[in-house]
């Protein structure tokens, strides 16, 4: 971590003098361990696998990039560590231009850690010999206590001396951490490092990989393709639609205020409510919602809702019906029809059980609005703030 320290000193110094050097402007605020700016990067000429990436991941934090197959994770993350060029834009590693159109500083001198799905593991070295893999510089004594340190902090102890085939998957990919993290990266790349696991292991794997991360202080970009475990582990959550950045922000305002369609439904369950601007409100099936953006009266829009912002409530006369219950262990969720036939989604108590056919009442209590427009393909996207409850029907 001397690297980032040092920029640090660094940036500060040039900027007393009034004169930021280009590549330092590029960390200039905050203690930026990386910036992605305008990145594309194409395997073939004509057809670019990601474009127009830009995003800041700040030192200690977590992110996680966040998408479907083939949207350019992977991508992402090879042009980080060197492995791909950039065909344009620039990447910086500690406030240092490692790439861009005409840059491209090699991957050893990038100082990051990797550890990717298949943990890649020297077959012939027992654990304590592969953890001290990339340390022949340093002293037999210094690899023990690094070595030492990482059987703790990933709780391999008692396991140092088997063979990567003795080993569980969780425990073969505890050593491609600990392998990764002797090098003291500045920034450690892990892609979809989960996959391979049983979701028991998967799910302990996760809460330890946080903790360690946050305990040896490592700045970490995380690729997944599951949102459960992107919210997890992330302090903040870059989501990807067909090689574009549609979204970098908190998991909760990712959840609670996403900007796209597409990221609304990746991230949740989400229905799509219509709505028309009237009296300067936005009316719909389920309730009156503030129209914050002062669209004119007759737009057309659609609303989006979660689940956790429904509740049902039986009511003798009430015209909206619960079509199905799914027991999901900590809650029920209903799908219900409303009078018009559109469906939506309610999340309940797990004692919360109400028969097939019930006739209930809703109550919306969504903490935020999100709107987006009804004609698809438009750009605008709206998402406001509202603090007050709406009762509905
Ligand atoms: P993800 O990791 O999100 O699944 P990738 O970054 O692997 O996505 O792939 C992004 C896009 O680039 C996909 O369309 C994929 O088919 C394409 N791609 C990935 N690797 C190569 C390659 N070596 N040659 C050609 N196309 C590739
Ligand atoms: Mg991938």
């Amino acid at each position: 971590m001397s690297l980032v320290n040092g920029s640090e000193t660094d940036e500060r110094q040039a900027e007393s003098e009034g004169e930021l050097p280009d590549a330092l402007k590029m960390a200039a605020g905050r203690s930026a361990i990386l910036e992605l700016r305008e990145v594309s990067c194409a395997y073939e000429p004509t057809r670019p696998a990601v474009e127009h990436i830009t995003f800041t991941v700040q030192q200690g934090e977590i992110l996680c990039l966040l998408g479907p197959s083939g949207c350019g994770k992977t991508t992402i993350l090879r042009a980080i560590a060197g492995f791909e060029r950039v065909t344009a834009g620039s990447i910086a590693l500690s406030g240092q231009l490692v790439s861009s159109r005409d840059t491209m500083i090699p991957t050893e001198q990038r100082h990051i850690g990797m550890v990717f799905q298949e943990y890649a593991l020297f077959p012939h070295l027992r654990v304590d010999k592969n953890i001290a893999f990339g340390l022949s510089h340093l002293s037999r004594a210094q690899q023990h206590a690094i070595v030492d340190d990482l059987l703790t902090l990933t709780g391999l102890r008692g396991l140092e001396h088997r063979y990567p085939h003795e080993l569980s998957g969780g425990q073969q990919q505890r050593v491609a951490l600990a392998r990764a993290l002797a090098l003291r990266p500045v920034l450690l790349l892990l892609d979809e490092p989960f996959s391979n696991l049983d979701p028991d292991m998967a799910s302990r794997m996760r809460q330890d990989l946080h903790a360690l991360l946050r305990q040896t202080k490592t700045t970490a970009i995380l690729v997944t393709h599951d949102h459960d475990e992107a919210f997890s582990m992330a302090d903040r959550v870059a989501v990807l639609n067909r090689g574009r950045l549609e979204q970098f922000d908190t998991p909760e305002a990712i959840y609670h205020l996403p900007t796209t369609p597409f990221v609304a439904d990746f991230v949740g369950q989400a229905d799509f409510i219509p709505g028309v601007v009237t009296n300067h409100l936005v009316t719909t099936e389920i309730g009156d919602f503030p129209n914050t953006q002062n669209l004119a009266t007759g737009s057309q829009v659609v609303v989006m809702i979660r689940p956790d912002d429904i509740h049902i409530v039986p009511t003798k006369g009430a015209d909206a019906r619960i079509l199905a219950r799914q027991f999901k262990g900590s809650e029920n969720v209903y799908t219900i029809q409303l009078p018009s036939g559109q469906v939506v989604h309610s999340s309940e108590s797990s004692l919360s059980v109400y028969q097939v056919g019930t006739a209930i009442a809703l109550r919306v209590v969504a903490t935020h609005t999100v709107l987006f427009p009804q004609q698809p393909g438009s750009p605008t996207t709206m998402a406001s703030h509202r603090p007050d409850a709406t009762t509905a029907q």
